[in-house]
């Protein structure tokens, strides 16, 4: 049995009535996962990639039950998605009354209270909240949001081409995908992708001025940049400060539209409800997805109410803005608004700086980094820790599942730490205490 700390939860945890974590009670998988794991390789897709065997039972706040009776620790979120923690007693509430109420009926087609109230919501959140009006556009997915995106764009401003940056990931349908720079293997053997995408160096402009205005097209043939005000997938890269404002510039000088891809950094999760807000910066667009709903499929994208101006049957959904999805996104919004939102600064604050004095005693670890509970550290080796050690990361995360926290890599050689919002200060304890121990057994 692996239990660190024994039980340092207060017992008023609202979020762990599932009992504390981890506790690990044999080698991973036990024999249940074990079974499953067989029974899934066998029949599903085999491009899942399962960083680590967790057969996931039940979970509630930041604590995860596999079906073996493990408790985990969840650094990861179901990819920052659990906002509020699994399970939430409101978020649960609110799915189950809408669900008994009405489940479908179509938002493009017909009008219903939970979607005009979830979409006022976001208004009043968006970043150009008091100065603009808000439109908003449901969806059931990160990619899909994205794919409205750029035909929005294209709509809006008659021209075609978009901008991305090396190193974002926007999602995987063909749309968004032609807009991920992040790992050719997701791109690999499924081209051709929506022609006039370019790339750029993320977090300066040069790239943008120095190369595609003067080498390749004018600006005047682009419709609009996409952003990730910090990039997810791509490693948990914050820009230089000056980045997103000179971007901003930039696109007001061309009449480009700025979209903000704020699937994984939005809903509080940086401890503002949009990371572009630490840089001051108003984007034109906001795509949403991820943490919106705590977990139940929905996207939003949200613009400034001049850009949305396409016209009845231009764009639609059966499914996007769904009753149950929209009730779930409300109480959701309405804890990150409560508490959650500060709780992501102070328990960011705690873990960057437990993160910096760790890496004086693990020379495999570098460059801490985030904002709120979007945090990233990577694993390197070499003198200067100047080389990257991707192997040694993944030995890390495996090892830190098999003590009972769950983890996920992003990057090449990235550990992210993106609990619940909602995580408390004896769980980030516990969770780095595990860390640390990991780090100390592989990190020599
Ligand atoms: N944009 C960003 C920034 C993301 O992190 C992701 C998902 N990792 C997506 C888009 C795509 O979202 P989905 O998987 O819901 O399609």
């Amino acid at each position: 049995m692996f239990s660190p700390g024994s039980n340092p939860l207060p017992a008023e945890q609202e979020n762990d009535w599932i009992g504390p974590a981890p506790q690990v009670m044999d080698a991973l998988p036990g024999p249940k996962a074990e079974q499953l794991v067989r029974r899934d390789v066998a029949i599903t897709s085999p491009s899942n990639t399962r960083e680590y065997a967790l057969v996931v039972k039940r979970a509630r706040g930041s604590v995860v039950e596999d079906i073996d009776g493990n408790r985990f620790l969840d650094f990861a979120a179901g990819i920052a998605v659990c906002a509020t923690g699994h399970c939430h007693p409101k978020v649960v509430e609110a799915i189950q009354k809408q669900a008994a109420d009405l489940i479908h009926i179509c938002g493009s087609d017909f009008y219903y209270p939970v979607m005009v109230e979830l979409a006022e919501k976001l208004g009043a959140i968006a970043p150009w909240a008091g100065q603009d009006k808000t439109r908003v556009y449901f969806t059931n997915s990160g990619s899909e949001t994205i794919e409205a995106a750029i035909k929005l764009a294209r709509h809006k401003t008659g021209r075609k081409r978009i901008i991305a940056f090396h190193g974002a990931f926007h999602g995987r349908t063909m749309g968004s995908l032609a807009l991920t720079a992040s790992k050719f293997k997701q791109k690999l053997g499924f081209g051709p992708l929506i022609p006039m995408v370019s790339h750029a160096e993320y977090g300066t402009l040069d790239d943008i001025a120095g190369n595609l205005f003067t080498r390749h097209f004018p600006s005047e043939e682009v419709a609009a940049i996409f952003v990730e005000p910090i990039q997810g997938e791509g490693g948990y890269n914050i820009p230089p400060k000056e980045f997103l404002p000179a971007l901003r510039q930039l696109c007001d000088k061309h009449g480009i539209l700025m979209v903000a891809d704020e699937i994984q950094s939005g809903i509080g999760r940086t401890g503002k409800w949009w990371a572009c807000q630490h840089d001051d910066v108003i984007p034109d667009v906001v795509c949403s997805a991820k943490g919106l709903a705590s977990g139940m499929p929905l996207g939003a994208l949200i613009t400034k109410e001049s850009v949305m101006n396409w016209p009845p049957g231009a764009q639609g959904s059966t499914f996007g803005g769904n009753p149950v999805c929209c009730a779930a996104a409300l109480a959701t919004i309405g804890l990150v608004e409560g508490s959650y939102m500060e709780n992501a600064v102070k328990m960011g604050e705690i873990v960057q700086s437990r993160l910096r004095e760790m890496a004086e005693r693990h020379r495999c670890m570098a460059r801490s980094r985030g904002r709120g509970l979007m945090i990233g550290f990577d694993i390197v080796r070499g003198k200067n820790r100047e080389q990257n050690n991707p192997d040694l990361r993944n030995r890390i995360i495996q090892e830190a599942f098999n003590r009972g926290l769950l983890l996920l890599p992003c990057g090449e050689t990235t550990i992210r730490i993106t609990p619940p919002l909602c995580i408390n200060e004896a769980q980030i304890d516990v969770g780095l205490k595990v860390l640390d121990e990991v780090l100390a057994t592989l990190g020599k």
